[in-house]
């Protein structure tokens, strides 16, 4: 009666879901603030004052139906040349609007573009940890996720396993820097020997492999850390970005797909962009934040909240005896499980209230996840119940 893959996709929710809704359920019980939710990825950091301006400014100047109504499928074409403008400005490069297709963010983004490249028997390579709805996106655009983990020590992408990983069947390959769940970004080094190993197997097997990169993070990163832009680095690249993070706007859905000239035959991929966008209904991204983009293009949340969140947090895992990294970007930490199962643990930790993520789920077990994009004052509040659960286990 209803196709049993969507059924079970419906059916079983996320796990961060389930924890979130715990959260909810906890704090009707014993109070907001006796709760400390660490699952979710929801900006904490207000947008900035310039996106409130542009939407009264907009609603005010602009003829209501034309602000509300249909762009074309593709974008507004001056918000798609406002962000090539920017990016051309901060990286160097040479796009215009005809490289951009709006998107309702890096979710849309990323089933277009999987849809887009997928033919059968295609596989598509993720690195263990990883965000976990892509194997999502790329089974239901008919291709096979294929996971390689990444180096346990640095999380860096480990590159012998990943040119071990690549076969004849390989169309695209995702990275994600910042990453989510790590928060790793991920260096010059690595990127060259990604792009060096693409190149190879492309002209070993004599068909274009596809470097999908993942930015909603982009800007998320804190002290002098440089994030390469892919672009400039291997010709099949193509940036799913997104606003939810950066100008802290995941409720209005806005984002983009940029598809380089430098891309092997750019009119066909750009022409398929856009058919897997009008197969999935993904057509003219939300019109009103369309225009708000070309307003605020280039500007973010106050991201400072997050670098003391981050520090705040890591002084005391250290303190307490956890083993955790001070991550570059995101705001995620992903911590080693005194235990190892990583489930177990999180068992434990809400005992607290102290609500973490066990890494199973993003394909790197042994691990939790910690969301800090929350306020500064709940962390302050939950370090003493993160002591007396590193005291539960001898830390
Ligand atoms: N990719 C990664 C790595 C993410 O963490 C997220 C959201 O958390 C997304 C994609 C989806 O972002 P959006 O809200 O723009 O759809």
């Amino acid at each position: 009666m209803v196709s049993k893959e969507m059924y079970e996709l419906g059916a079983k929710s996320s796990v961060i879901r389930e924890i979130f809704e715990y959260g909810k359920m906890r704090a009707a019980e014993i109070g907001r603030e006796n709760v400390f939710d660490y699952s979710l990825g929801n900006p904490s950091v207000p947008a900035p004052e310039s996106v409130n301006e542009a939407i009264r400014e907009l609603t005010l100047s602009m003829d209501s139906c034309e602000l509300h109504g249909y762009t074309s499928a593709v974008g507004d074409n001056e918000t798609r040349q406002a962000i090539a403008d920017n990016l051309n400005e901060r990286f160097g490069t040479h796009f215009s609007m005809r490289n951009f297709y709006m998107t309702a963010g890096a979710a849309a983004s990323l089933c277009i573009t999987f849809r887009a490249l997928a033919e059968k028997d295609d596989e598509i390579i993720i690195f263990a940890p990883y965000f976990p709805e892509y194997k999502v996106f790329i089974s239901s655009a008919g291709a096979k996720p294929v996971e390689v983990k990444c180096n346990a020590d640095t999380l860096q992408i480990d590159l012998e396993a990943f040119e071990k990983a690549v076969t004849k069947n390989t169309k695209a390959v995702v990275v994600n820097s910042p990453n989510n769940p790590s928060g790793v970004v991920m260096n010059e080094e690595t990127v060259r020997g990604l792009c060096d190993i693409l190149r190879k197997k492309q002209k070993e097997y004599g068909r274009e492999i596809f470097l999908v990169s993942d930015e909603p993070y982009r800007e998320l990163v804190y002290g002098d850390v440089e994030v390469p832009y892919l672009t400039k680095y291997y010709d099949n690249t193509i940036v799913c970005y997104s606003y939810s993070k950066s100008l802290s706007l995941p409720g209005d859905r806005i984002g983009y797909i940029l598809v380089p000239d430098e891309v092997s035959d750019f009119e066909l991929v750009y022409k398929s962009v856009c058919g897997a966008g009008r197969a999935l209904g993904y057509v003219c991204a939300p019109s009103l934040m369309q225009r708000v983009i070309k307003k605020c293009v280039g500007q973010t949340s106050d991201i400072s909240v997050y670098k003391k969140n981050r520090d705040l947090l890591v002084d005391a895992f250290e303190k307490y005896g956890f083993s955790v990294a001070r991550p570059d970007g995101a705001f995620y930490l992903f911590m080693r499980s005194p235990e190892a199962d990583a489930t177990a643990f999180c068992e434990k930790a809400k005992k607290y209230d102290l609500l973490l993520v066990p890494s199973d789920s993003f394909g790197f077990p042994g691990y939790v996840r910690l969301a800090y994009c929350v306020s500064t004052d709940m962390i302050k509040r939950s370090l003493p119940s993160f002591e007396r659960l590193a005291k539960e286990y001898n830390l």
